[in-house]
């Protein structure tokens, strides 16, 4: 028997401090490791396993598409990836979709097509996309670039030039704009890495606003906020804006890699042949697991999703040890007394997954985990918190 743990630091580049646990197989949000403890999961995967873990209908559509046409390139058209597009067009009001394998690739291409349309609308010297400080938007260098939070930057220069980040605040844009062509405007309505911090309804507006007048395209990172996630099928339908472009992935392919860059009306054509490219994008496997799972994001999950969402802020708001919580929908941050490290540990020993974005502890919890397994994984980690 090879200890996997051993073969995976030996071998396995020596980019995550994982947890010293082995998972093996999973149902729903329960999650079994190598010696047959049961996890409550409120990971997901990072918000990907939208419906849980080897979720029955997902697994069906991926197993039936990998029967009949598991991969054939972009060079011919198949049904899945059609559909999906559809879909997700039809769902948003966006007009066409371009689909890749990850946050990061899906936030690629929408910087991509803000800077064609700035370059062919007001000239090449038109090219800075403005980000939030608090941001994260991927680990490509250019979407490095994208992301405002200094700490994963360093020993990574020179980035991608181009880039300037701002804090939630429409006089710095301003002012910004003042000195610099700005092409692109990206933000995440909910800022996941950066702590789960929702930004300020009246600066989102304002943003939406001023992009319009300017014409500068507003780009929405739905990677993390997206697909159900927030109580909206995209949290910026919460804000009430229509953005230019949004991206989204992780909870899109239920556990499968997927991304998408909609493309609204005013950027619809930007995109020409050879402008942009992916060898696995569209993956008819991936697609068809995703249209599984688009096609139940409906008005009676998502009431679910707000409803489950308040059982878990009126549990935490001021409890023993909690400081804030944050967040909207299943995506919720809570600042703890304790640090975010020591209540994770203490909640895995007990039995609960969680995560942790910035100082605080995060919780992604499936969109239809049972209400039961969802109070009884939120007073483990009620117990884990107090002081
Ligand atoms: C996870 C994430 C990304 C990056 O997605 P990958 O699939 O890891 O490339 C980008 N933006 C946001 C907001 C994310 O949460």
């Amino acid at each position: 028997m090879h200890n996997i743990m051993e073969l995976d630091r030996t071998y396995v580049a020596n980019t995550y401090a994982r947890f010293p646990v082995e998972l093996v197989s999973g149902s729903g949000s329960k999650v079994t490791d190598t010696d047959g403890k049961t996890y409550i999961d409120l990971g997901t995967g990072i918000a990907v396993n939208s419906f849980g873990i080897a979720d029955p209908v997902w697994q069906e559509a991926v197993i039936s598409q990998i029967h009949t046409l598991p991969h054939t390139s972009n060079l011919y058209y198949t049904e899945p990836c059609a559909k999906l597009a559809e879909m997700l067009c039809a769902r948003t009001g966006m007009k066409k979709v371009f689909f890749g394998n990850s946050g990061a690739e899906a936030n690629e291409c929408a910087i991509k097509v803000a800077r064609k349309y700035a370059a062919e609308k007001k000239g090449p010297d038109t090219y800075t996309i403005v980000t939030m400080k608090n941001s994260f938007h991927g680990r490509t260098l250019t979407t490095l670039a994208a992301t405002g939070q200094d700490a994963f930057h360093k020993l990574f220069q020179p980035l991608t030039p181009g880039f300037a980040h701002i804090g939630p605040d429409m006089n710095e844009l301003c002012a910004l704009a003042e000195t610099t062509k700005i092409a692109g405007v990206m933000i995440e309505c909910v800022q996941g890495e950066g702590g789960v911090m929702p930004l300020p309804a009246e600066f989102v507006t304002a943003l939406a606003d001023w992009a319009k007048k300017e014409d500068v395209i507003l780009i929405v990172d739905e990677v993390q906020t997206g697909n159900g996630r927030c109580g909206a099928l995209y949290a910026y339908m919460n804000y009430g804006i229509t953005p230019d472009v949004v991206t989204t992935a992780k909870g899109l392919g239920g556990g499968l890699p997927i991304g998408a860059c909609m493309l609204g009306e005013k950027v619809e054509k930007v995109l020409g042949f050879g402008d942009h490219g992916s060898t696995f994008g569209g993956n008819p496997v991936s697609c068809a697991g995703a249209v599984s799972i688009l096609s139940r994001i409906d008005e009676a999950l998502l009431a679910e999703v707000r409803k489950k969402s308040e059982l878990i802020f009126s549990k935490l708001s001021g409890a023993p040890g909690v400081l804030e919580v944050t967040g909207m929908g299943l995506m919720i941050g809570i600042k703890t007394v304790k640090p975010a490290k020591e209540v994770v540990s203490a909640c895995m020993e007990k039995g609960v997954l969680v995560l942790t974005a910035h100082d605080r502890v995060r919780l992604l919890p499936a969109l239809n985990i049972p209400e039961e397994e969802l109070c009884t994984a939120t007073d483990v980690l009620l117990s884990a918190i107090a002081p």
